[in-house]
Formats: structure tokens, C-alpha cells, sequence
């Protein structure tokens, strides 16, 4: 069971390119409705936490209502035999102005299963080899720890991916690209499946 996470909604603040043409919450629905075909062709069964663009407000209840959503999922089908993608673009600012970060990082909750972890790791591990590595440090364990509400309150494995930054102007430019989309669709799809043994 894949259960793909969307960012944001686009009635939430902020979450956009400093000219306002990229919007998060748009990007990651565009990916996940490329995505989630693709992996049903391959034969696995996909969910999508909240596919419309409005999310409700205030934030703490999108995020729960998120949680349940998918831990509905894990004890209906089994928490190990699912699997929880959060799909998100980064951003170095919050000021409003183009900056200089690039490329894509994940990742888990600071006390995550292995499951998570490798996960992860196959998300760098990938996405370097495919040339969406940036400018950026990476972790020698190859993914970022953090508390994020999502990936902390899901009982499945769980990462979230920042596919590249939403204010940087090369990364933007690429992302809005369909080779750029086209790229962070195969990316997913190639750690999801490998994740599965496909
Ligand atoms: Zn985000």
C-alpha cells in the first residue's frame, strides 16, 4: 500500500516561488497525479492523503487529519505493508527572495524505524544519481532527521522528500519544466517500487 502525502493547500500562506508562478501545493499534486498511475500500473494499490487543493485550517488540523488518514490505512492493511511519501519542495527563505540552495534532501522522523531509514537513504541515493544532487551538504547517513508532524505521527514508514527549492531560480525553472516533473515522478517511482521488491 503506497500512501502519497501532498503539500500544503492553496488556501496556506506562503509555499511559492518569490515571482508567485510556482506554487508548492500545486507541484506536489502534479507530481502525485503522474505518479500514482504509474505505480498502480506496477500493480500497487495508492492512496492520497488530500488530493484537493484546499486543506482545512488551521494547520494542526490538516496534519492530523492527514495522520489518521493514512494510520486508518496501516491498521486496515497492516502497518508493514505500507508505506508513507510526503512530497514537498524546499525552501532556503522566508523572506521572499531568490536564494542560492539547491537540490533535493529527505527526510525521517528522529525516532523512525530502519524500514524509514533505508528508505530514505535509497531517496539520496537515487536522486544523486540522477543528477538532483544541488549544492547543498548532505548527512553522512545520507538523510535529514526531523519531527515533522507527518512523518513523526505515521505509524508505517514514512519520509518526506523536498524535491529541490521553491526560491531558487535554477531549481524553480527545472521543476516547472515537464522533464523536470517527469524526473521527480521517476525518482519516487523507483525508490517506492524498490521499496517493495518491484
Ligand atoms: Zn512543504
Amino acid at each position: 500500500m503506497v500512501i502519497l502525502g501532498t503539500a500544503h493547500g492553496s488556501n496556506v500562506p506562503g509555499k511559492c516561488s518569490p515571482d508567485k508562478k510556482f506554487h508548492e501545493y500545486r507541484f506536489s499534486r502534479e507530481v502525485i497525479n503522474l505518479l500514482k498511475p504509474q505505480l498502480e500500473a506496477l500493480g500497487l494499490l495508492v492512496f492520497v492523503d488530500m488530493p484537493g487543493d484546499e486543506v482545512p485550517r488551521p494547520g494542526n488540523t490538516e496534519l492530523s487529519l492527514r495522520c489518521r488518514y493514512v494510520n486508518g490505512i496501516c491498521s486496515k492493511f497492516g502497518t508493514q505493508n505500507c508505506v508513507y511519501v510526503s512530497i514537498h519542495v524546499n525552501a532556503a527563505g522566508s523572506d521572499g527572495q531568490w536564494h542560492t540552495a539547491r537540490g533535493f534532501a529527505v527526510y525521517v522522523a528522529r525516532q523512525c524505524s530502519a524500514a524509514s531509514k533505508r528508505l530514505a537513504k535509497s531517496f539520496c541515493d537515487t536522486a544523486i544519481a540522477m543528477g538532483l544532487r544541488g549544492n547543498r551538504s548532505i548527512p553522512s547517513e545520507r538523510y535529514w532527521q526531523a519531527n515533522f508532524y507527518v512523518v513523526k505521527n505515521t505509524a508505517c514508514p514514512a519520509v518526506l522528500t523536498e524535491n529541490l527549492f521553491q526560491d531558487n531560480h535554477e531549481d524553480v525553472d527545472f521543476l516547472a519544466s515537464p522533464e523536470g516533473k517527469a524526473k521527480i515522478v521517476e525518482l519516487h517511482r523507483t525508490c517506492i517500487t524498490k521499496h517493495f521488491g518491484l
